[in-house]
């Protein structure tokens, strides 16, 4: 099994990407997330500076009409791509692809239903006792997956009036912050946000769920763990999906909030090309158990418009699922969902037994 890279090994990989292809960028600025924001590629051009691509790389980047939603990709990010093959799994899951324009039976500019059980503003409610929160309709980089496309770089909404209806709605206990990406936002502005959630008596459990630690570790400064550390009771769901995201910022990233008293779990949609193989979950969720983080939900791909091409199959997932019970420590084996089309909810899928 692939482990993570051995700390040297990563630095300097790190060091000659960034005076390749950042030649201007210091250490320092390198380590800046703010930094890392600003200098994220957004077009064709920008990408193809610094990475080699495929052919069908170069004709989905060249026909940015077509793309589902915008293309942002940090440098950290892409010193990630960097190191592996045009076409490899992190390429897919962040570079368009022409195939984004189709739009598969059944599929859906809003699949879970969020329109229709908006609450208020940036407010989703589909059951009864929690809710979802988007706080920022911006994220780090953009998945190419996303189920929330459709909004993906847009200004977020106001959330006064969503903080008013929780305040009037004692039934919710349990508010997961979401977006876009909560930590994209500024330390005033979450521990604003966090002050607003915590001071509600019925919101008993705050949780986040962020990419940060897989696409921009940096932002993960001290300050930002000790901000996290004074809204405890508060958990974080991650946003690994490949074992490559496992590098020593990552764990570094991750020490660093389960120094602060956080706890981690990880989200992970079955992507297929990307993980959809016994051997890179594996990685994955044993590579996430080192870094002490509970791998807890597998999600089918939702059925959002354009992304058949990402979508594996359940029956591949459950495979999976299987071969990896008993294989390895119950830890790493997370629950395999789906989430009904219209806000049904989630429904599990596995693991089980039979072959259905
Ligand atoms: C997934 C989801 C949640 C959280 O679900 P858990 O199963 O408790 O992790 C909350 N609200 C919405 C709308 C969701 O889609």
């Amino acid at each position: 099994m692939k482990s993570v890279p051995t700390q040297a090994d990563f630095a300097r990989r790190e060091r000659e990407f960034r005076h390749r292809a950042f030649p201007a960028a210091t250490a320092a600025d390198w380590e800046d997330w703010r930094w890392q924001l600003r200098h994220r590629a957004r077009t064709a051009t920008a990408v193809a500076r610094v990475l080699a691509l495929s052919p069908r790389e170069r004709r989905a980047l060249a026909a940015p009409d077509a793309w589902r939603m915008p293309l942002a990709i940090p440098p950290y990010l892409l010193g990630l791509l960097a190191a592996e093959a045009p076409d490899g799994p992190l390429h897919r899951t962040l570079l368009p692809d022409r195939r984004e324009a189709r739009i598969a039976p059944g599929e859906l500019r809003d699949p879970l239903g969020e329109e229709a059980h908006q609450v208020a503003p940036g407010l989703i409610r589909s059951y009864p006792h929690k809710a979802l929160l988007l706080a920022t309709a911006d994220c780090a980089s953009f998945c190419r997956y996303c189920t929330r496309a459709r909004t993906a770089g847009r200004a977020g909404a106001d959330l006064a009036a969503a903080l008013a209806w929780l305040r009037a709605h004692p039934e919710i206990r349990d508010v997961l912050v979401s977006g876009g990406d909560p930590l994209t936002l500024g330390d005033a502005h979450l521990e604003r946000l966090l002050r607003a959630l915590r001071d509600i008596p019925h919101v008993e459990l705050i949780r986040i769920g962020t990419k940060i630690p897989a696409a921009l570790p940096q932002r993960v400064t001290p300050a930002l763990a000790k901000l996290l550390k004074k809204f405890r009771p508060l958990w974080l769901s991650l946003h690994f999906t490949h074992p490559a995201e496992l590098t020593p910022r990552a764990a570094a990233a991750c020490g660093r909030l389960l120094d602060a008293g956080i706890p981690l779990m990880n989200q992970t949609v079955l992507l297929r090309g990307v993980n959809d193989d016994l051997d890179t979950m594996l990685a994955l969720n044993e590579g996430l158990l080192r870094l002490g983080v509970k791998p807890y939900y597998l999600h089918h791909g939702d059925l959002a418009a354009g992304t058949a091409h990402l979508r594996s199959t359940v029956a591949r997932g459950r495979a999976i699922l299987r071969a990896m019970c008993g294989r390895t420590t119950g830890y790493a084996v997370p629950h395999f969902m789906f989430d009904r089309p219209g806000g049904g909810g989630k429904v599990p899928l596995g693991p089980a037994w039979t072959s259905s």
